[in-house]
């Protein structure tokens, strides 16, 4: 039988609005309490447009996307949704394996879906520039290409290591018209403190959040941007979920089980959400959802959900999330991505309600899965997205034993192109499996924060 190898939509069936899930969480999340008098608090407003934080707190089931976003997401979305028939085949499984694809957006990831949202209502309230920090260097090139489209300026701390590992997203940044600096850096109090004390330091992304964050509170006309973790980001990336259930339903089919791979959570909620939601009214009942993190960086599978800061040094509200601690310095695995200290607070939320589960995996087998993917399905997948993929893999290999005829669909959250160094060093071997010391993380959760 021959299948469809892709499902696609139509320009007008971009959605409309956004799938806000605090209007179906059982129990409300935890308040964000503010840095130091541990009192609810908003995000700070001198660093957030005041629409992003209306949708922050928003208890609104769907809020509407404005035509100017959605023109711009007319450049690269509806992103299509591939059946992976020659994986499939490969593995000899009976699962029937499908992705959405967002690798075909300008930067190459999922992240420009919510950078062109936070950029428009940014530059709709009269933003003219915006910090932001990098990891892989992924949401420095999101939000580089968002600030041009809508002529604002840009200002990137990229973590050190990614700086010096993943040079061609700094010359996207530049490309784009991004200002892009290492960090640690000596352009702000934190980066210089930190400096003084470790001139080598490879940096996290904790410590170029600080930065970023001192940067647009101490310049004029300035506002601060993150590219994961907050409910805001994940609302906007909701538009995958959203067209992933309109392009199953094309096709009469309802997955079983969802993967993504989790950094601070934003992509694997903005594809598992609008089919969580389903479960959490009621209307389905099951659903696996599974979310993929580096053992390196076991945020899910060994953090505790705790009141933590967002950021290393205390500038950012707290937030309960399942968390490293707010000083871990994750090792130099090649997935730059993933190694945020803490996660979502929805995400975390619904993972310690039951409704999600974690599974964490090494860099080496990883790669392995990358490897195979690119072999049967061509793509060469982004290190972060190979997590989810190694889930798969094993659920589908479960599934051959089984003989289950399982629909299992994942979110192939961006490409691989500039990452190929990380693949040289896998074909040299010289990739080190590191698993996060129990002890390490016990002694960074000595220092969270004592909420009351
Ligand atoms: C940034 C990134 C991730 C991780 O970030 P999330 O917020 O967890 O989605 C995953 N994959 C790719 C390709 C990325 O660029």
């Amino acid at each position: 039988m021959i299948v469809d190898q892709k499902i696609l939509l139509t320009e007008e069936e971009i959605p409309k609005q956004w799938y806000n899930i605090q209007a179906d969480m059982p129990e409300p999340l935890d308040p964000m309490l503010h840095p130091e008098t541990h009192e609810p608090t908003q995000l700070p407003p001198f660093l957030f447009s005041s629409e992003l934080n209306r949708q922050e707190f928003s208890k609104e089931r769907w809020i509407d996307i404005p035509e100017e976003i959605r023109d711009v997401y007319r450049i690269w979305r509806p992103s299509p949704l591939y059946r992976a028939t020659r994986l499939e085949k490969a593995l000899k499984t009976p699962a029937k394996i499908y992705y959405k694809w967002e690798g075909v957006s300008p930067p190459g990831s999922h992240k420009p879906n919510t950078a062109i949202a936070q950029a428009y209502y940014n530059m709709k309230e009269g933003i003219e520039r915006l910090t932001t920090e990098t990891g892989a260097g992924q949401w420095g090139s999101s939000l580089a290409f968002a600030t041009k489209l809508f002529d604002l300026e840009c200002m990137v701390y990229m973590v050190r290591v990614s700086y010096q590992q993943k040079p061609y997203r700094k010359s996207l940044m530049h490309i784009w018209g991004a200002e892009v600096v290492p960090s640690p850096s000596n352009r702000t109090q934190t980066g210089q403190k930190l400096l003084e004390k470790d001139p080598d330091s490879p940096g996290s992304l904790g410590v170029a959040i600080s930065e970023a964050v001192e940067d647009a509170a101490t310049n004029e006309n300035s506002h601060y941007t993150l590219g994961s973790v907050l409910n805001h980001v994940v609302l906007h990336q909701t538009i995958m979920g959203l067209e992933a259930k309109q392009q199953f339903a094309k096709i009469d089919l309802y997955p079983d089980a969802i993967y993504g791979c989790v950094g601070g959570g934003s992509n694997f909620a903005g594809a598992a959400f609008p089919f969580l939601g389903d479960k959490l009214r009621g209307e389905r009942k099951d659903l696996d959802v599974v979310a993929c993190e580096p053992a390196a960086c076991p945020t899910l599978t060994k953090g505790l959900y705790e009141y933590d800061f967002g950021d290393s040094v205390g500038l950012a509200p707290i937030v309960k999330m399942y968390t490293l601690g707010h000083d871990f310095i994750p090792p130099k695995i090649h997935a730059g991505g993933l190694r945020y200290h803490g996660d979502s607070p929805l995400l975390s939320r619904l993972t310690k309600d039951g409704y999600i589960r974690a599974e964490a995996y090494h860099q080496t087998d990883i790669f392995d899965a990358a490897m195979l993917f690119a072999h049967t399905e061509g793509f060469v997948i982004a290190p972060e997205t190979a997590h989810a993929v190694k889930g798969v893999i094993d659920e589908a290999k479960r599934c051959k034993e089984t003989g289950e005829e399982k629909t299992i669909f994942f979110l192939n959250s961006g490409h691989g192109h500039f990452d190929l160094s990380s693949y040289d060093a896998y074909f040299e071997g010289k990739l080190v499996d590191y698993e996060y010391p129990a002890e390490l993380v016990k002694r960074a959760l000595e220092n969270l924060p004592k909420v009351g």
